[in-house]
């Protein structure tokens, strides 16, 4: 039942909202506020069926509570799903206002941002409902480079965790995407003196990267099992699936793209193999740290090195994996419930 969905996964609240002149209709989920309000994206999709877009909305709003919890973030996880239906054109005028109001009504447990299918004119169009809402336009700046940075203290902490030591000069690293995160993550592990495979959907990025840094271009279908020291997933979530699994060839898995695990059990079977899997929940925190400039006032150094630090984090997740033998995913959701435990304690 949904009740014991809900219980299973700890969710604090599930609202589902109705606005029906405006087309709108969406689920907020707050999965935690015990660390401070539940701050996620709102994201504007099409599902296949209502219940397909409350497991987004469950699934990602438990992902937000996990990701902040160890990002050292004193905010909570949410998020919220706006259904997409066939009706078109869009007013977002009127749809975003209604969810603005909803975001209202809740006075503060949720705050939202931009997600997939919204833009920073849409949280615009919240924000005359509520003040509720981060990501406007001109607000905060792109935060693509503080994630491919928290990615590269990520990928050397793997490296100390696997090898003993943070040096990436001579390793091979086959990165899968050269977008906003990809394309800068390149640029750094070039700095460092890595050796670049890179693929992209789309050609362009690929070459783009490869004649500007030296590196190789490896057709997308086949980046995730060429042979290569490190993967770095920075395009898609779920690219870890049976197949990858058993191809793969890099012993270190660390990159940007989020939910990497298609489902939880592809993260014992990289144990399994013996693959050290950075969990992108820790990995990819650099974007939601760059957010606290905006939430709490932080300096451009506080961001700096709060994102320097996902390397400690990643380090102490790899730890306790290795010590309580479990998958580094499972490590990193135990460190965070204990971080929302103490919390709870401390009242
Ligand atoms: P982006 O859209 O700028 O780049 C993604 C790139 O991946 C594009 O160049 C696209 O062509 C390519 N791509 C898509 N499918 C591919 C495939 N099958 N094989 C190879 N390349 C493919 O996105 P981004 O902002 O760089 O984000 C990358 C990933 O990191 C996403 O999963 C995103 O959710 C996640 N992420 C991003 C941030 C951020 O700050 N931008 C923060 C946290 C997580």
């Amino acid at each position: 039942s949904v009740f014991d969905t809900l219980a299973a996964m700890g969710h604090e609240q599930v609202l589902l909202c109705a606005d029906e002149p405006a087309g709108y209709r969406a689920i907020i989920a707050i999965h935690s506020t015990t660390l401070g309000p539940a701050l996620g994206g709102t994201r504007l999709l099409g599902y296949a069926s209502d219940e397909e877009a409350l497991v987004d909305a469950l699934r990602l709003s438990r992902g937000m509570t996990y990701k902040n919890a160890l990002a050292g973030m004193h905010v909570g996880g949410g998020k919220a799903v706006i259904l997409r239906s066939g009706a078109e054109p869009l007013d977002r005028e009127r749809l975003f206002r209604a969810h603005g109001r909803f975001i209202e009504r809740l006075g503060g447990r949720f705050i939202t941002g931009e997600d997939v299918g919204t833009t920073p004119a849409d949280m615009e169009l919240i924000r005359r409902e509520t003040r509720h809402v981060k990501g406007l336009a001109g607000e905060g700046g792109d935060p693509s480079p503080w994630t491919a940075r928290g990615v590269l203290r990520a990928i050397q902490a793997g490296a100390r965790h696997r090898w003993g030591s943070d040096e990436l000069a001579g390793r091979t690293v086959a990165l899968q995407g050269c977008g906003s995160v990809g394309g800068r993550l390149a640029a750094e592990l070039h700095r460092l003196g890595a050796r670049l495979l890179v693929a992209d959907v789309d050609p362009d990025r690929a070459r783009h990267v490869a004649a500007e840094l030296g590196a190789t271009v490896v057709p997308p279908g086949a980046i995730a099992s060429v042979q290569a020291d490190i993967f770095a997933p920075c395009a898609l979530g779920g690219v870890l699936d049976d197949r990858a699994v058993q191809e793969l060839r890099a012993e270190i898995v660390a990159g940007a793209a989020n939910n990497q695990l298609l489902e939880p059990r592809h993260g014992d079977a990289l144990a399994a193999r013996g693959v050290l899997y950075v969990p992108d929940v820790v990995a990819n925190a650099g974007g939601v740290l760059s957010g606290g400039a905006d939430l709490f006032g932080w300096t451009r150094a506080e961001v700096h090195r709060r994102v320097q630090a996902i390397y400690d984090t990643v380090l102490r997740v790899l730890e306790m994996a290795a010590s309580e033998g479990v998958s580094p995913q499972l490590a990193a959701e135990r460190l965070a419930e204990a971080r929302l435990r103490e919390r709870a304690a401390a009242g």
